[in-house]
C-alpha cells in the first residue's frame, strides 16, 4: 500500500512526479511504486514512461541538438554550471527524498547532491580543444571533435544522482543532447533534478524519463539515439551492447567490480584498516569500486584484522532518518536477498570465522550488519562474485606473487589497491594488477579529471578526464597540403 500522506508530501517536491520531455513536465498515465528500503513499504508513485513518451523525449533531444551543438564550450559550460549550482543549492531540500528512496543516511544524501554539482563543474572545465596533429612540409592535419547527437544515459541505483549527473555533464558539455533514465528503484530525486534543469537549460537539451528495465531496452534499440552511456551490472551491460549493435550505437559501459586489495607486510596498518573499512562499507558496500575482497600478508594478518574489526564494529547502522548513522539499509529487496544468500552460504562453510557482524536484524527494512568473514576459499561465491553489500571476505597470503595471481584470477577488472610503505614495491605490484584503476595506499578516489573504467567484464571504454569525455565525441581528421 502506498502511504498516501507521504505521497502527497512528495507531490510538493517540484518535478519529482513528472518526466521532463522537451522542457515540459509530463506525468503520463502509468505509475509504479517506489519503496523505502528502511521500512520495506512503498511510499511514493513514480510516473512510468511509455514508448510514446520515450519517442517524444528522443524527438525533443534531436530537435534541440543543432542549436546546442552550435554553442561554444564556454557557453555550454556556463549553463551546466548554472544547473550544477541549482542542484548543490537544493541539497538541503532534496536530501530527504534521496535518503527516503535510497536508504542512505541524510548527510550522505546531502553530500551526494553537493558533490554532483561539484563534479559537473569540474567535468565541464576540461580542456577539449581541437588539436593539430601535424603541421609540416607533408601538410596540416587537424583532429576535430564533434558531438555524436542524442545520448541515452542509463543509470543505476547506488548513487542515483551523482552517476546520472556525471553523464549529463559529459554529454552536454561535448555538445550532445540527452535522454536520461534513472533506475526504477531510485527515480524520484533524478526527476526532481530534471525539474531544476527545466529552468536553466533550453527545452529538449536534457530529457528525463523514468521507467522500468523495458524503457532501458527501448533506448538501446532506438534508431534515433546515437550513443548509450550505461552504468550498471555486467549482465545488463552485455544486453545493452548486443542491442546497441543493431544500430551501431556508440556505447560506454561502466559495469560491476570485485576489487581486490593487497595489504603487504610493510603496510601502514592504521592507514590500511581505515581505508579498507571506509571503502568496503561506505554506502553499505554498494559501490562499484568498493574493496570487495582483502588479501593480507600472513605476517601482519592478526594486527591488521584487529584494527579493521575495531573500525567496522564501531559503524552505526540504522534508518537514514536517525542522526549519526554510518550505514543505512541495502537499497532494494532483490539486492538484499542476494547479499543475504552470500552471507548464508559463507556462514554454512566449515571453519569460517565471523570477525564482526553476521546478523540480519529483525524487521521489514533491508538491514544487514557490517560483516567481516575469514576462512573462505578463493572460489567461495562471496570471494569470486560481486556481493555489492556490507559483507567482506578477508584472505591471507604468504607470497606477494601468489596474492597478485589470486587478485587477477577474476572476470572483473574495475579497481584494485596495494598498501605498502615502500613506494617502488607498491608501484611494481600495482603495475601487475589487472584493473582499470590501481590505487596505492588509498582506494576508490573519484576524480573528474582522471579517466575511469574497467578492464575485462568490468566495462567497455572510459568516462571522466579528457580521455574519457572524448567517448562522447566523434573524431574527425581534417587534412590539407601545406599552403
Ligand atoms: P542493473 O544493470 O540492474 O540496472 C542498471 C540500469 O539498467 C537501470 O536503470 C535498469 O533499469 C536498466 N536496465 C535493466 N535492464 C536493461 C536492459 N535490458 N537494457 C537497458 N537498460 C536496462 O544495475 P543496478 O543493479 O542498478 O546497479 C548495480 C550494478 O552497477 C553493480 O554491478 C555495480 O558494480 C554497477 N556499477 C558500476 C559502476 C561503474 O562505474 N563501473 C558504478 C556504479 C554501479
Amino acid at each position: 500500500m502506498v502511504d498516501v500522506v507521504e505521497r502527497d508530501r512528495l507531490q510538493t517536491i517540484d518535478g519529482a512526479k513528472a518526466h521532463l520531455i522537451g522542457g515540459r513536465l509530463v506525468q503520463g498515465e502509468a505509475f509504479f511504486e517506489v519503496v523505502d528500503p528502511a521500512t520495506g513499504a512503498a511510499f511514493a508513485l513514480c510516473p512510468d514512461a511509455s514508448q510514446d513518451d520515450l519517442n517524444a523525449a528522443v524527438a525533443a533531444a534531436r530537435g534541440a541538438f543543432p542549436a546546442w551543438a552550435a554553442l561554444s564550450y564556454e557557453e555550454r559550460r556556463a549553463m551546466i554550471g548554472a544547473l550544477a549550482e541549482r542542484i548543490a543549492g537544493a541539497a538541503d531540500d532534496l536530501a530527504p527524498l534521496l535518503m527516503r528512496e535510497h536508504g542512505k543516511p541524510l548527510e550522505q544524501a546531502r553530500m551526494e547532491l553537493i558533490l554532483s554539482g561539484h563534479h559537473m563543474i569540474q567535468l565541464s572545465a576540461l580542456d577539449l580543444r581541437d588539436e593539430v596533429l601535424r603541421d609540416d612540409e607533408r601538410g596540416k592535419v587537424e583532429l576535430r571533435y564533434h558531438p555524436l547527437g542524442v545520448v541515452g544515459a542509463i543509470a543505476p541505483w547506488n548513487f542515483p544522482v551523482a552517476l546520472a549527473m556525471h553523464k549529463v555533464a559529459q554529454a552536454l558539455y561535448t555538445g550532445n543532447t540527452l535522454v536520461l533514465k534513472p533506475s526504477p528503484f531510485t527515480p524520484l530525486t533524478t526527476l526532481a533534478v530534471g525539474r531544476l534543469a527545466a529552468d536553466v537549460l533550453p527545452a529538449g537539451v536534457l530529457n528525463v524519463v523514468a521507467g522500468g528495465n523495458d524503457l532501458g531496452a527501448w533506448m538501446t534499440a532506438h534508431p534515433d539515439i546515437d550513443k548509450i552511456s550505461f552504468t550498471g551490472s555486467v549482465a545488463t551491460g552485455k544486453k545493452v551492447m548486443a542491442s546497441a549493435a543493431q544500430t551501431l550505437k556508440r556505447v560506454t559501459l561502466e559495469l560491476g567490480g570485485n576489487d581486490a586489495t593487497l595489504v603487504l607486510d610493510d603496510a601502514d596498518l592504521d592507514l590500511a584498516a581505515a581505508g579498507v573499512a571506509r571503502s568496503s562499507f561506505y554506502n553499505c558496500g554498494q559501490i562499484c569500486m568498493a574493496i570487495k575482497r582483502v588479501y593480507v600478508a600472513d605476517g601482519v594478518r592478526e594486527a591488521f584484522l584487529a584494527k579493521l574489526v575495531e573500525k567496522v564494529s564501531a559503524l552505526k547502522v540504522g534508518p537514514g532518518t536517525t542522526p549519526g548513522m554510518d550505514m543505512g539499509p541495502i537499497q532494494n529487496k532483490p539486492q538484499f536477498e542476494k547479499v543475504k544468500a552470500y552471507l548464508a552460504q559463507a556462514l554454512a562453510t566449515p571453519d569460517v570465522q565471523v570477525l564482526t557482524g553476521g546478523k540480519v536484524p529483525e524487521g521489514n527494512g533491508y538491514f544487514i550488519e557490517p560483516t567481516i568473514i575469514a576462512g573462505l576459499s578463493d572460489d567461495a561465491p562471496l570471494v569470486c562474485e560481486e556481493q555489492f553489500g556490507p559483507v567482506l571476505p578477508v584472505l591471507g597470503f604468504s607470497s606477494v606473487e601468489d596474492a597478485i595471481a589470486r587478485a587477477n584470477d577474476s572476470r572483473f577488472g574495475l579497481g584494485a589497491s596495494v598498501w605498502s610503505r615502500d613506494a617502488a614495491r607498491a608501484r611494481a605490484v600495482a603495475g601487475r594488477l589487472l584493473a582499470g584503476t590501481v590505487w596505492i595506499n588509498r582506494h576508490g578516489l573519484n576524480e573528474s579529471d582522471v579517466p575511469f573504467g574497467g578492464m575485462k567484464d568490468s566495462g567497455y571504454g572510459r568516462e571522466h578526464g579528457v580521455l574519457g569525455i572524448r567517448s562522447y565525441q566523434e573524431l574527425q581528421v581534417v587534412s590539407r597540403p601545406t599552403s
